[in-house]
């Protein structure tokens, strides 16, 4: 792929990474988007990170995407009198609500959402899923278990409750407050955690309205029950693999994952792989063949972006963590079979409108038409850049959008080359004459060689796809 690669690297931001040098080299070495992740650090650390890599953005003249991912309702025990408790397989253990520090016996669990909902059967796990607590009574004020898988229990341990439908919003008061410091710090992109249904979204999407995109983290399995809405309702999908894989069977993680990005390919809705890709990374230079296997399946896949959690954000080598994913990324792409699976399983448009049809027709040109180097993709949404990127073609999508933003919401999107373009044409022949510029200007195509445009024009109608035209460049 002489442009880059299509499918994009998403890296999260953490003590490993957060110099300039750093964000710098882990540019350089193919990150094309950040995540800030709210579950750690404070303010004055999350700003100075946006800073460095909106500097880093105007220096290197690549758009970059950052996504500001909210903690979410992530349920913890309360504090121990010890470091840590043994609990003992078959032993009794209680929760309830008494704000004393608990001890082999019971601990206080600090969420009475979970008291009003567990019933005798429900299982919780606690510390990622290492402890299994059968629920044998329950109340509205304590929670009986009997110890099913034992281990070692501590403060502020994670707890995950799989079989429960908790009466919580996917919004907690915590991320409220960090979503309108990451909208004031013009993020683009807000990772939602343990959304439970298509509601928790729409209570976002109220309070943010279009100042950001929404990432919803499928980490529940009620949100896999209701996969369909909530990919209809989301602007993008991470399929949030750590807690997905406490919640769900371990096994049924890489069918979900599959089953995901089908969804999402189907929506046109940008798809995001996270956790565990490079987990060896954090303490060694190279990962494991299965690492490599996982990274690579998920560029097979079809996947938008991958990312890196730990790996870049506290890991030893978060340079060498890019750089070794976008070489498997590299060499997935450059494989023959990459581009027939892309192809076989692309399916008719569903909505078959005239947004469906003519990004569709454009991957097909992609195929027949000779010397032909680029999708350009006017689009001020972002809406026509998704539906062209959902064909998969082999080719660049250059993405032209007035808006800053919407460019930089672009870069987590497959196959998209991001660019601003704050022009808004009244005559069609200056946006073709813009397109050759551009084209020529970044080495894509030269005389002799064809582009296509999608948009909808006028360009000032938003959400609205009604034009392809080829050109051949004199
Ligand atoms: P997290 O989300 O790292 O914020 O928990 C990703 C995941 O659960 O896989
Ligand atoms: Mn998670």
């Amino acid at each position: 792929m002489p442009f880059g690669t299509h499918t994009k690297i998403l890296a999260t931001i953490g003590p490993s990474s957060a110099t300039k040098e750093k964000i710098a080299e882990l540019i350089d070495a193919g990150a094309d988007a950040f995540r800030i992740n709210f579950s750690h650090g404070t303010y004055d650390e999350h700003k100075e990170r946006i800073k460095i890599i909106r500097k880093l953005e105007k220096e290197k003249g690549k758009v970059i995407a950052i996504l500001a991912d909210m903690q979410g309702p992530k349920l913890r025990v309360g504090n121990f009198k010890e470091e840590k408790v043994w609990l003992e397989e078959g032993q009794r253990f209680t929760f309830d609500m008494k704000n004393t520090l608990g001890d082999a016996s019971r601990v206080c669990l600090p969420h009475k959402e979970i008291f009003a909902a567990v019933k005798v059967g429900d299982k919780l796990l606690v510390n990622d899923g290492y402890i299994v607590l059968d629920v044998v009574k329950a109340t509205k004020s304590i929670i009986e278990t009997v110890v099913k898988v034992g281990g070692y229990i501590s403060s502020h341990k994670g707890v995950n409750l799989p079989n429960t439908k908790l009466k919580i919003s996917a919004v907690t008061e915590k991320d409220k407050k960090d979503i309108k410091f990451a909208l004031k710090n013009e993020v683009d992109w807000i990772g939602l955690s343990f959304i439970q249904r298509v509601e928790d979204i729409l209570e976002v999407k109220k309070l943010i309205g279009n100042r950001a995109k929404i990432i919803s983290k499928l980490e529940k399995p009620s949100a896999i029950e209701d996969l369909d809405n909530i990919v209809r309702e989301s602007d993008a999908i991470m399929v949030a693999r750590g807690d997905l894989g406490v919640e769900c069977p371990l096994p049924t993680v890489p069918v979900l994952q599959k089953r995901i990005v089908k969804r999402c390919r189907m929506y046109a809705k940008p798809v995001i792989i996270a956790t565990q890709m490079l987990e060896s990374m954090i303490i060694n230079p190279t990962p494991t063949r299965a690492e490599v296997s996982d990274v690579a399946t998920a560029v097979y896949d079809g996947a938008d972006t991958v990312m890196l959690s730990a790996e870049t954000a506290a890991g030893k080598y978060p340079v060498e963590a890019v750089k070794m994913m976008h070489s498997i990324i590299d060499q997935v792409e450059s494989d023959p079979l990459f581009f027939e699976l892309m192809n076989s399983s692309r399916r008719r448009p569903f909505a078959a409108d005239e947004a469906d049809a003519i990004t569709y027709a454009a991957s097909e040109l992609s195929g027949t038409l000779k010397n032909l180097k680029a999708i350009v993709s006017f689009s001020s949404s972002g809406f026509t850049t998704f539906l062209t990127a959902r064909e998969r073609p082999d080719l660049p999508i250059l993405a032209l959008s007035p808006s800053l933003k919407v460019a930089r919401q672009m870069a987590i999107v497959w196959g998209v080359k991001p660019y601003v373009n704050k022009s808004s044409f009244k005559m069609f022949s200056n946006v073709e004459k813009y397109a050759i510029k551009h084209v020529k200007k970044i080495g894509l195509a030269k005389a002799g060689d064809h582009i296509i445009i999608t948009a909808g024009f006028p360009l000032s109608i938003k959400g609205r796809t009604n034009l392809l035209h080829t050109i051949k460049i004199k």
